[in-house]
């Protein structure tokens, strides 16, 4: 159980629990207006969890057919995975907005063809990781694959844009850094950020390296550097409270965010003290940093030391030794 989100009138917090006790506790989703309703995010497609939503929904006083959009904070399968069914259920035309940059994240081709793409298995060979470790990583990908549906319609909404109703006034506010098209949605009236997974209480997001469509590696987009930047851009804002995509809610974005870039800075002096040891691998310096790690965590910790890496380079800290694969990075 996660502590009750605060009453308000126009905006209701829906929290659906994960199944297997999942370190994100609960997908969020949040249903604002007075009138037609539009929906932040969906969950994911699980067993079971559309049914929760409905019922859920309905104690508030909403039936899914007075959903008028759904707007996503980001295009992965459990912010958007039951989208279509919602509209379905609707059983009305129902407008669906995401970011330009993570529209295509939400395509049928997408998810039948680049869910694991020939950029993921060069990463995965660039990072040296085990042959045998491999196979479990695709199996979740494969799994995971299975928790959405491919949504039609989608329109793409920019930094800036604002999403009206009775009781609620939304801005959009890029985030990328988690994702290239992450956004929050910032409510001032209530002075509410809605944070997807941008900002979340209980664990330190992830800014994912993007394996698809020529993002490795892109100098255009780094996740870590666009994540640190989007946290500068929502310290500006006057929040009182952040709703996120899973767990609880948070008073002090502020201290979060101080949190969050001092948490930054240690894993790269770590990185950096690691590779003027010796020369190392990404999975090398995954051994040394996660000395105890799940194989289920192995391409999140890769992706995290991999944006570390990105950084470093940039700065002239570090250089590549041997292209391998597997890549070996040596100190400067
Ligand atoms: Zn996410």
């Amino acid at each position: 159980m996660i502590r009750p989100f605060p009453v308000i009138e126009s905006i209701h917090a829906v929290a659906v629990p994960f199944p297997n006790e999942s370190h994100l506790i609960t997908a969020n989703l949040y249903a604002l207006g007075k009138g037609p309703i539009t929906l932040i995010d969906t969950g994911p497609k699980f067993p079971g969890i559309l049914e929760t939503i409905v019922a859920r929904l309905k104690i508030k006083g909403i039936r899914i057919t007075d959903i008028e959009r759904i707007i996503i904070t980001h295009g992965h399968i459990d912010h958007f995975g039951l989208a279509l069914s919602i509209q379905k259920l609707a059983g009305h035309a129902m407008q669906c907005f995401i970011h330009a940059a993570d529209l295509w994240k939400l395509s049928r081709q997408d998810i039948q063809k680049e869910f694991w793409s020939r950029e993921a298995d060069d990463f995965i060979t660039r990072v040296g990781i085990p042959l045998n470790k491999i196979k479990t990583i695709k199996s979740r990908f494969s799994f995971l694959k299975t928790l959405c549906d491919p949504v039609e319609d989608v329109l793409p909404m920019e930094d800036g844009d604002e999403f009206c109703g009775n009781g609620y006034h939304l801005e959009v506010v890029h985030t990328p850094g988690h994702s290239p098209g992450a956004c929050c949605f910032f409510e001032s009236e209530n002075k509410i950020l809605f944070s997807g997974d941008h900002v979340i209480k209980h664990i330190t997001p992830n800014p994912l390296v993007e394996l698809n469509r020529n993002q490795l590696r892109n100098p255009n987009y780094q996740s870590l550097k666009s994540y640190l930047d989007s946290l500068e851009k929502i310290m500006k804002l006057d929040v009182r409270w952040v709703f996120p995509g899973h767990g609880e809610y948070m008073n002090g974005l502020k201290d979060i965010i101080t949190s969050y870039k001092c948490h930054h800075r240690q894993r790269q002096e770590k990185v950096l003290r690691a590779i003027k040891e010796k020369p190392r691998s990404v999975y090398a310096l995954i051994d040394k940093i996660f000395p105890v790690l799940p194989d289920s965590e192995l391409f999140l910790a890769s992706s995290d030391i991999w944006a570390h890496l990105e950084i470093l380079l940039n700065d002239g800290q570090i250089t590549l030794k041997d292209s391998g694969p597997p890549e070996i990075y040596q100190a400067i």
